[in-house]
């Protein structure tokens, strides 16, 4: 396993969204190659990028059809190794997703799967039958609905996201091989690591059984499809595969329902799986939904954030790292999870950043969080790709909701109004695309790259000293102790040898004070106001603050 995982800081990119280079109104590899000496000045030395592969973008190229080609929209072989030759000269290591638990129901594998049962794809999918045509079970999609598709009178396949998205039978030997083919195709081409898509689901419970409980419809029920220890069985010897092609081989997999014990297991160096995971746990929400308005924001709980993430920084074996991160491609920004004025949105940005980043782990920063971008309304309901929403969207109607307010909360809820295009200037379309944008909605605030570029306070400029100071050993390895404080400060302790760091971050639109019971601490980093009283410090609303001294030791 990999000693300096440490050291690593990922840049996660939608490539749909990120840079279009030819026009098209859709983000490619050639817009990513054009951009790495502004990814290299961020301070990130890994990209991982969202799926490239040819798909008929069902899920956002989540529903692969083929693995070994890249889709054309997102550009050709040349323009990848292009890529991956320019990012390596600048040190910067390139990770794909690598979307292992199912693939697109026009993958040829479905296809021969769906028009012959007597051929061996047959068994690289999940079926059952039924001699009442009734579903196997009462299991729910993660997409809605039931799990089963009916394919004729008695035979369903399954499926643990949308139906064009059949889940593969990891049972089935040869489909491991496969999965071990694909990943040695990539590392071929040049590729430092992978992404784990859904790994946790690779393995199901046995599907005779139904959830227990009363209610009608079909439910979710993850202790029949998440994590079952099987899961690190296959995954083990996956890894242990592809460690024969590339022994640094960089693994982050998705974990999203993972506690910390099983975080423990996948990212263990000793069981050699992952080398991080990323968990959906840290982000625990307030309970603020009412029945008939399902689009509030969602609040985050600050003293449960705390709690989870203190779990984790404390729970995992010697050697790994926990994945530091706020945002991502399948849910709403982390600013549209505060109520922030316009004034100090930067500000609250960059001290999230130092809140996260300077804890023991990798971070991984969605693309545009730099910039304090939010998740905003799409122009049009359909672009949600969700079909759900409506019924939600006319309840609310019912209930007086304005259209405003309902496309505010659409916003501040739907994933695809996370994944709107980087902002990088003035020009037309903020230097996304000189054409209609694939996916159009209202734009961040007026922040853009080039205007941040040369303002020493802004966001941009604020997440680039928070890199610098994070490559320094102590923000490294040092012991990271969560200190007891009230909901809206979060702070911290970094110690390692005889250098000791204070991380005080204030969440609050109100000043807050804060007991500093050492001497000699020196700020490091500032981002905000603050004053320090004798053996107090008063935080500035939104403000954050490094501190460091020498111990006496
Ligand atoms: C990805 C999602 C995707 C799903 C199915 C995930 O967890 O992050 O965007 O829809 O897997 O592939």
């Amino acid at each position: 396993m990999a000693k300096n995982d440490g050291n690593t800081v990922i840049y996660q990119i939608y490539p749909k969204s990120f840079q279009d280079s030819n026009g098209d109104g859709i983000g490619d590899l050639n817009g990513i190659t054009q951009r790495l000496e502004y990814l290299k000045n961020l301070g990130v030395n890994m990209l991982w990028l969202n799926p490239i592969y040819l798909s008929p973008q069902i899920d956002n190229g989540y529903d692969v059809q083929n693995y070994y080609q890249i889709d054309e929209i997102i550009g050709t072989f040349q323009d990848f190794r292009n890529l991956i030759k320019e990012a390596h000269k600048k040190n910067i290591k390139v990770i794909l997703d690598f979307v292992m638990n199912h693939t697109s129901d026009q993958h040829e594998w479905f296809q021969k799967a769906l028009t012959d049962k007597n051929s061996k794809y047959h068994d690289y999918y999940l079926w059952q039958s039924t001699p009442d045509g009734k579903v196997p079970n009462n299991w729910a999609s993660f997409f809605g609905g039931s799990v089963w598709e009916k394919v004729n009178d008695h035979d369903f396949y399954f499926h643990l996201f949308d139906k064009k998205m059949p889940d593969l039978n990891w049972h089935n030997p040869d489909v491991r091989k496969e999965m071990v083919k694909i990943a040695k195709f990539w590392l071929e081409q040049g590729v430092d690591g992978f992404r784990l898509d859904a790994f946790i689901h690779i393995v199901k419970a046995p599907f005779s059984q139904d959830v227990l409980i009363d209610k009608r419809g079909p439910q979710i029920v993850e202790e029949y499809y998440a994590n079952l220890p099987q899961v690190q069985d296959y995954l083990s010897e996956f890894i242990e595969n592809i460690k024969k092609i590339k022994k640094d081989v960089f693994i982050l997999g998705e974990a999203a329902s993972a506690n910390v014990n099983l975080g423990f297991d996948y990212t263990n160096p000793k069981n050699d799986m992952c080398n991080s995971v990323v968990t959906f746990r840290y982000l625990k929400e307030k309970n603020n939904l009412q029945d008939y308005f399902k689009f509030n924001k969602k609040y985050l709980d600050m003293q449960l954030v705390k709690k989870e993430i203190s779990k984790w920084q404390h729970g995992l074996a010697e050697g790994a790292y926990p994945t530091l991160y706020w945002n991502n491609h399948d849910m709403p920004r982390i600013l549209s999870r505060f109520s922030v004025g316009k004034n100090m949105r930067q500000r609250l940005a960059i001290t999230l950043a130092t809140l996260m980043y300077l804890q023991r782990g990798i971070p991984c920063i969605y693309y545009g969080e730099e910039l304090a971008m939010r998740s905003q309304p799409l122009n049009n309901y359909q672009a949600y790709e969700d079909e759900s929403i409506f019924p939600d969207i006319a309840d609310a109607k019912k209930h007086g909701y304005s259209d405003r307010r309902i496309r505010q909360g659409l916003a501040d809820n739907q994933k695809m109004s996370a994944r709107l295009p980087m902002q990088w200037d003035d020009s037309k379309n903020y230097g996304f695309t000189t054409k209609t944008p694939w996916l159009k909605g209202r734009a961040s605030s007026v922040t853009t790259v080039a205007k941040e570029e040369n303002d020493s306070n802004s966001c941009l400029n604020g997440y680039r000293k928070v890199l610098q100071l994070k490559k320094e050993k102590l923000f490294i390895d040092g012991v990271c102790i969560i200190l007891k404080t009230k909901k809206d400060i979060y702070a911290y302790t970094r110690e390692l040898d005889n250098r000791k760091a204070l991380v005080i971050c204030n969440l609050n639109s109100k000043e807050q004070r804060f007991p500093l019971n050492e001497d000699d601490y020196k700020p490091v980093f500032c981002n905000g106001d603050y004053e320090i009283q004798g053996h107090e410090i008063i935080l500035g609303k939104y403000s954050s603050l490094v501190l460091e001294r020498e111990s006496r030791v």
